[in-house]
């Protein structure tokens, strides 16, 4: 049975959430002399002489409209990276704890798991990149605190089967982090409507893709509000800055643009899966539900300096056990595309 307290660190357990006289202070006030702000003003002008909220109350109201989750289930990391790595900080103990992930997968787990001195467990994707459930319900060990799930994933862009994701959410007494990065390109929906059933769930989003705020770095995590609180527990207070939630609050005023840019991305997608088979040099396509394709070349290494030499950067996977030989390509504008279609095709 899932038992949250039971998987806390013992020292989060006992923390108290960081809070500022400003969350304390229940009145109205013109003066503020309690954070050692610059009350003159500031050099990057409006108000970034202030420490901006750190519960991003605005922003979360209106991401929870758009979502359909209540906003204590939402937390806002510096990017997604940043809920990553604190979801280590909150289940496991340095030095004896460990964590399970399924390569090919995204690096940050295991970076993350690195940094935290988290023993890392892994089980390879089968071939059709799909997870071996019965294979990862015995790779569990007490110890196991987090499971890492990435769908659609990356590098190889598929969606994982949901009734794999069911299987071990309900077999699995530790948290399993499931990955939405990509989702939006997906057309399989969001786990966030499933929440209130799995309490040992935590869903990763994030607007660096499909929002195209990879450079304000804002990520989220949807779990139960208890696990929501405990990373609100651990966070720093003001990791999410002024400008961000300033202007992605702006952005989520006006979500029309969102649909129209994903359908581009997935139209543009579905040339490429097209036309990059014809092309001598490509042996595999492997299919795609996000905005990046995989594709497997007779000589990976040769391909991607010769494209770098054209002005054109991919991602060179050909190393990581599982993507021998692989380049993964992100979808560009039509433009770009083509130019990169173009340069492949040359490639001798
Ligand atoms: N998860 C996955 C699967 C990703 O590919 C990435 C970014 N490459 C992230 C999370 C991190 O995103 P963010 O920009 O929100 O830190």
């Amino acid at each position: 049975m899932f038992n949250l307290k039971e998987i806390i660190r013992p020292n989060v357990l006992k923390m108290k959430a960081y809070s500022s006289a400003r969350d304390e202070f229940k009145g109205t006030a013109e003066v503020f002399l309690d954070a050692n702000e610059n009350n003159l003003g500031s050099l990057a002008g409006e108000n970034y002489n202030r420490y901006p909220d750190p519960q991003q109350k605005a922003l979360k109201s209106r991401i929870a409209e758009i979502k359909g989750v209540r906003p204590e289930q939402i937390f806002l990391g510096n990017g997604s990276d940043e809920a990553i790595d604190l979801l280590f900080r909150m289940v496991c103990t340095p030095g004896q704890d460990s964590m399970l992930h399924l390569p090919p997968t995204y690096g940050m787990y295991e970076v993350s798991a690195n940094l935290n001195d988290v023993q890392l467990d892994a089980v390879q994707l089968t071939s059709d990149f799909q997870i071996p459930v019965k294979e990862v319900l015995a790779s569990i060990k007490p110890t196991t605190k987090l499971l890492f799930i990435c769908s659609p994933n990356n590098p190889t862009g598929n969606l994982i089967e949901p009734e794999s994701i069911e299987t071990l959410l309900d077999n699995f007494d530790g948290l399993i982090v499931l990955d939405e990065a990509y989702a939006d390109f997906a057309n399989a929906g969001s786990w966030t409507k499933r929440l209130d059933e799995f309490p040992n769930l935590v869903i990763l989003q994030t607007f660096s893709k499909a929002w195209g705020m990879a450079g304000l770095r804002l990520g989220l995590a949807f779990a139960s509000e208890e696990i929501i609180s405990f990373l609100n527990k651990i966070k720093p207070p003001y990791n999410i800055n002024e400008a961000t939630q300033k202007l992605a609050l702006q952005a989520l005023q006006h979500t029309e643009g969102l649909c129209d840019m994903v359908e581009e991305i997935v139209q543009e997608r579905e040339l490429l899966m097209l036309a990059l088979p014809g092309l001598a040099t490509v042996e595999k396509v492997y299919p795609s539900d996000a905005n990046f394709i995989l594709i497997k070349v007779k000589d990976a290494d040769g391909l991607y300096n010769y494209l770098l030499d054209k002005g054109i950067v991919v991602r060179n996977r050909s190393t990581i056990k599982g993507c021998e030989g692989c380049l993964r390509i992100s979808v560009g504008t039509l433009e770009e595309n083509q130019q990169l279609l173009q340069a492949i095709s040359e490639f001798r």
